[in-house]
């Protein structure tokens, strides 16, 4: 496991429930998505009505299912959590569905991973608060009418894009959720570290902030390393020394990059002179698959611009070369 790899851990899952922030007051940053669903939860609310299905978007780790826990708890009403890969069958998703209680909110992550006949059973669930239960096979089948109660899907994806439009059409509130900037990670840590008893300075913050790539999620591990290390090395207090010195212990540099992302950029740079080079060429050089330095590394440096994907290849940018403190090579005259 990456300590800046954006999926939960398990760590991470144990220690998750106990730093979920539990109402919208509570919930960091992402103004524009606060100030939207406490519009629609209040309007639900004063209706005496069960809320809008509502669709997040977002990078893993940036908080989806602590939003729709959120939800729920404002809408003062029980949830489920599943997710897309766990429902294969329609039957699962039937089996599911019909045991919900009034309001309930039901939470799928990643949900463009249903299997089609279930996402198609979601449809007229979503809209009509009905599904047909197929009972029997071949031609003695029948569909047999179930009402439902009505009932709040939060539905998660990494990309909205990902959904088909039927279904996309289906919420009636979309919300893209962005990375954090350093200042609101710099609240969660201050937050995080409230809530783990562990002594931090506002600059101690800061560098874990600006090392969690935009993610609270791998902000609050780091914190948990840094918390290790300055309580083995020194006497428990989070300054900015102690974040730097644990943090390098990790191999996670000032920027978040950690040994694989400056592998591939050092390859980049000093092997092929800042590109063009091909991708597999480049993975060669870093001794990884292809996929690993394409899924796992390239995206975090081409949204910090560091390394930039042409058609004729990879290339390193400015900024990389600044970033490993090395000088590009000189343009060639003429
Ligand atoms: P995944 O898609 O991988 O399930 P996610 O988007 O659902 O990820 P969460 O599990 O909700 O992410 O959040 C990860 C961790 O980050 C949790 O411990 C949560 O407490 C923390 N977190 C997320 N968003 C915020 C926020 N806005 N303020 C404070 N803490 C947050």
């Amino acid at each position: 496991e990456r300590l800046v790899g954006p999926a939960a851990d398990r760590e991470d899952q144990a220690v998750e429930a106990a730093l979920r922030p539990k109402d919208l007051g509570e919930f960091i940053g992402q103004e524009k998505v606060r100030e939207q669903l406490d519009l629609v939860l209040r309007a639900a609310r004063a209706r005496g009505a069960t809320a809008d299905h509502v669709l997040l978007s977002g990078a893993p780790g940036l908080g989806k299912t602590t939003l729709s826990m959120i939800i729920a708890a404002e809408m003062g009403a029980p949830i489920r959590i599943t997710s897309g890969p766990a429902i294969q069958h329609a039957g699962d998703l039937a089996a599911i569905l019909s045991s919900l209680q009034e309001g309930e909110v039901l939470f799928l992550d990643e949900i463009h991973r249903m299997s089609r006949p279930a996402e198609e059973m979601l449809y007229m669930a979503m809209e009509d608060f009905r599904v047909d239960v197929i009972v029997g096979k071949g031609p003695g089948a029948t569909a047999i009418p179930l009402e439902l109660p009505p009932f709040t899907l939060v539905g998660a994806t990494t990309r909205a894009g990902l959904l088909p439009p039927p279904l996309r059409d289906r919420f009636g509130f979309t919300a893209h959720m962005e990375f954090y900037e350093p200042h609101e990670l710099e609240r969660v840590v201050h937050r995080s570290a409230n809530l783990l008893d562990v002594g931090i300075e506002p600059d101690g913050a800061a560098e874990i902030a600006g090392r969690s790539r935009g993610t609270p999620r791998i902000a609050n591990r780091l914190l948990r390393r840094v918390r290790d290390y300055a309580q083995v090395k020194a006497d428990g207090l989070i300054t900015r020394e102690i974040a730097a010195a644990a943090l390098a212990v990790y191999e996670v540099d000032a920027r978040g990059l950690d040994r694989l992302d400056r592998a591939v950029l050092e390859a980049l740079l000093k092997l092929f002179g800042g590109g063009p080079v091909g991708l597999s060429t480049l993975a060669v050089a870093v001794g990884e698959e292809r996929e690993t330095v394409e899924e796992v590394a390239e995206p975090f440096l081409v949204r910090e611009g560091l390394l930039a994907r042409t058609p004729r290849g990879r290339v390193g940018t400015p900024a990389a070369w600044a970033h490993l403190g090395l000088t590009p090579p000189h343009a060639a005259p003429g």
